[in-house]
C-alpha cells in the first residue's frame, strides 16, 4: 500500500513536472517522449500506447490512443465505429510543436478528470496521435538545422534516416515508416486528420496558419463540410480563444501583397493522401519566427477547436464521409493535373508587415525584409480556384502484372480489394503505351521522377498469368486506385519510376541483315509502304539516314517487340 501511495505521488509530480516542461522552450527526445507516454499508458486505462511497427531507423513508431480503451491494435474497433481524430507529429522533427501540444493536451485532460463527455453531453472522439513519426530524424538532434526558427532549444532533423522527406513519400512508399503510417491510417480510418508543421517563408503576425485540401479534388459532400461548415466553425472557436486563424501563406510572387495561393495537396503529402480516403484533412503550419511556447499553444488551440468540432458534429461528419465514398465509387471520369486558375481571383483580408529592401552593410545588396514596425491590414489577392487539365474514363477493372510485387504490396497495405488470378487466360485488354516522357537530370526524393507523359492506348490480346491481380475500380478506395495506377496522374506509380524497366528495348536488329528484309515487309504492307514513302519525300533528314529508315520500318513490323513501352497495368471493360 505504501508503495502504491509513493508511486501515485511520484506520478502526480511527474505529470506536473512534465507539463511545465512541455510549456517551455524545450521539446523531448524520442526516448523521453516514449518513456513518458509508456508511464501514462501504465497509469491510465483510457490512454494506450501501441507499438505500430518499424521505422527505417529500426526503432518503432508508436500510436497513442485516448478514449479507445476497448480497442486492440489488431482491430481498432472503437476508432472505426466512432468519430476519430488522427494527429501526426514530427514528420519533420525540426518542427516539433505538435509533440508538445499533444503532451500538454493529454496532461490537461488527465488533470481535468479524464472527461469523456462535453458540457452539453457530446461524446469525446477517439483521439489518436503519432507521438513522433520520423523516428530517425528525431534521433538526429541539433540546435542549428532550422536556421530561421525561434526555438525550441534542440530539435530533430527534417530528413529521415534514408534522408527522405517523409512528407513526399505517401504514394511511392520508399520508407518503412510509410508502411507503418499506412497501417495506422487504414486501421483507424480517421474522420479527421491533422499533420503538424512549422512554416518557412514570409513574416506576418499570425502564429498559426492552416492548409485544407484543395476543394476541387474533394467529393462534393466533403467540399461542403470542409469549406462551408468546418473551417468557419473552427475559426469561430479560435476567435473565442482570442486566436486568429488564417489560411497558409503560400506566396504567388515574392511577398504576400502580390497575393497568396491555395496549396495543391497532391497525394504524395500526408494531407493529400488522407483526403483520397475522404478524411477531413488539415496541415497546421505555425510560424517559425514566433517563440516556440507560443507556437505550441496555438497548435494546442487548433487541436482543441477541432476536437470541439468533432464533438458537436459527429453525425454530420459521418454522413459527409459516407456520401463521399459513394460518390467517388460512382465516378465515370477521374480528373487530375490540377492547375491554378489565375483568371479567377478572390481577395482576403490579411494582416502583414510591410516589405522593405534595405541595403545590407556586408553584401552591399538590397535584400527583402519585413518591417514589424510597419504592420498593415488590407485585402490581398487570393487565388484558390483550380481546374483539372486532364481527365480519363474510369475502366471497370485494372489488371496489374503479378511481377509488380511492390505495387501489389502497396495496394494491399492501402486496403485495396482485388482478386488474384490462379490460372492462365488470354484476354483482350486495353494496354497503355508510353509515347514520350521527360526525366530530370537530378533526383527528387530518391527518384528521377517522370513528367510530361504522353500515353497511347490500344487493345491487345494478352496472356494473363497466375499471380496477376484484377482490381474492380468501383470500390471504396477508388480515388487512391486511380491516383496511383493512371500513368499520367501527378503521383502515379509510373511517375515515381516503378515501371522504368518497361521503357527500355531489349531486342534489336542488325541493319545489314534487316535491310535485306524491308522490300518483302513493304510489299506485304501497302499502308506502311505509303507512309514510309511519304515520310521519305517530306523529311530530308529521314531520307538521308539509312538507320532512321530501317528503324521506322522495323518499329512497324512484326519483328518489333510488343512489350516495349507497354506498362504492366491493363484496363478491362467487360
Ligand atoms: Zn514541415
Amino acid at each position: 500500500m505504501k508503495k502504491l501511495v509513493i508511486s501515485l505521488a511520484l506520478c502526480a509530480t511527474n505529470s506536473l513536472f512534465a507539463q511545465q516542461n512541455w510549456l517551455g522552450n524545450t521539446s523531448p527526445t524520442y526516448e523521453e517522449l516514449i518513456a513518458h507516454l509508456q508511464q501514462l499508458d501504465r497509469s491510465h486505462k483510457e490512454v494506450k500506447l501501441y507499438n505500430m511497427g518499424p521505422s527505417d531507423y529500426g526503432q518503432p513508431i508508436y500510436l497513442c490512443v485516448v478514449n479507445g480503451h476497448r480497442d486492440s491494435s489488431e482491430t481498432f474497433e472503437k476508432a472505426r465505429q466512432s468519430t476519430t481524430i488522427l494527429i501526426n507529429n514530427a514528420i519533420h522533427p525540426g518542427e516539433p510543436d505538435g509533440i508538445n501540444a499533444c503532451l500538454i493536451w493529454l496532461d490537461q485532460w488527465i488533470r481535468a478528470g479524464k472527461p469523456l463527455k462535453s458540457h452539453d453531453g457530446g461524446d469525446l472522439p477517439v483521439i489518436a496521435f503519432i507521438p513522433a513519426y520520423n523516428v530517425g530524424g528525431m534521433y538526429n538532434r541539433s540546435s542549428t538545422s532550422r536556421a530561421n526558427q525561434n526555438g525550441p532549444e534542440e530539435y530533430g532533423f527534417r530528413g529521415s534516416t534514408k534522408n527522405l522527406d517523409l512528407n513526399r513519400d505517401f504514394t511511392k512508399m520508399d520508407a518503412v515508416n510509410t508502411y507503418t503510417f499506412v497501417k495506422i491510417f487504414q486501421a483507424l480510418d480517421p474522420d479527421i486528420f491533422i499533420d503538424n508543421h512549422v512554416s518557412n517563408g514570409a513574416d506576418y503576425p499570425y502564429t498559426l496558419t492552416y492548409i485544407s485540401s484543395m476543394k476541387e479534388r474533394l467529393a462534393p459532400s466533403m467540399q461542403a463540410l470542409t469549406y462551408a461548415h468546418c473551417i468557419p466553425t473552427i475559426k469561430d472557436y479560435c476567435q473565442i480563444g482570442n486566436f486568429e486563424l488564417f489560411p497558409y501563406v503560400e506566396l504567388k510572387g515574392e511577398t504576400p501583397e502580390e497575393g497568396i495561393v491555395a496549396f495543391n495537396d497532391l497525394p504524395r503529402y500526408a494531407m493529400g493522401y488522407a483526403s483520397l480516403f475522404h478524411s477531413l484533412s488539415f496541415t497546421v503550419e505555425t510560424h517559425m519566427l514566433k517563440p516556440f511556447p507560443e507556437r505550441v499553444k496555438a497548435t494546442l488551440q487548433f487541436m482543441n477547436a477541432t476536437i470541439a468540432y468533432a464533438i458537436g458534429n459527429a453525425e454530420r461528419i459521418e454522413i459527409a464521409r459516407k456520401e463521399a465514398i459513394q460518390w467517388s465509387q460512382a465516378q465515370t471520369y477521374f480528373r487530375f493535373n490540377y492547375q491554378m486558375n489565375e483568371q479567377v481571383k478572390d481577395s482576403i483580408r490579411f494582416k502583414g508587415y510591410k516589405a522593405v529592401y534595405p541595403i545590407h552593410p556586408i553584401t552591399g545588396l538590397a535584400q527583402l525584409e519585413y518591417d514589424r514596425k510597419q504592420p498593415y491590414e488590407k485585402y490581398i489577392p487570393y487565388y484558390h480556384f483550380y481546374i483539372s487539365q486532364d481527365s480519363i474514363a474510369v475502366p471497370k477493372y485494372y489488371i496489374v502484372g503479378g511481377q509488380e510485387t511492390k505495387v501489389i504490396a502497396s495496394l494491399k497495405a492501402n486496403g485495396v480489394e482485388f482478386q488474384t488470378l490462379d490460372s492462365f487466360e488470354t484476354k483482350t485488354v486495353t494496354c497503355q503505351f508510353v509515347k514520350s516522357y521527360k526525366a530530370p537530370t537530378r533526383p527528387y526524393e530518391g527518384h528521377f521522377k517522370l513528367s510530361e507523359i504522353e500515353i497511347a492506348s490500344s487493345e491487345q490480346a494478352i496472356l494473363l498469368k497466375p499471380g496477376d491481380i484484377l482490381i474492380p475500380a468501383q470500390q471504396e478506395r477508388a480515388y487512391f486506385i486511380h491516383a496511383v495506377l493512371q500513368a499520367k496522374a501527378e503521383d502515379s506509380y509510373f511517375t515515381w519510376n516503378f515501371f522504368d524497366s518497361y521503357l527500355q528495348q531489349k531486342e534489336y536488329f542488325s541493319a545489314y541483315v534487316f535491310k535485306a528484309q524491308i522490300e518483302d515487309l513493304l510489299s506485304k504492307n501497302p499502308e506502311l509502304k505509303k507512309s514510309y514513302e511519304e515520310k521519305k519525300a517530306l523529311d530530308i533528314k529521314f531520307a538521308q539516314s539509312e538507320w532512321d529508315q530501317l528503324f521506322y520500318i522495323y518499329q512497324r513490323s512484326p519483328y518489333f517487340e510488343q512489350t516495349f513501352m507497354r506498362l504492366p497495368v491493363y484496363e478491362l471493360n467487360d
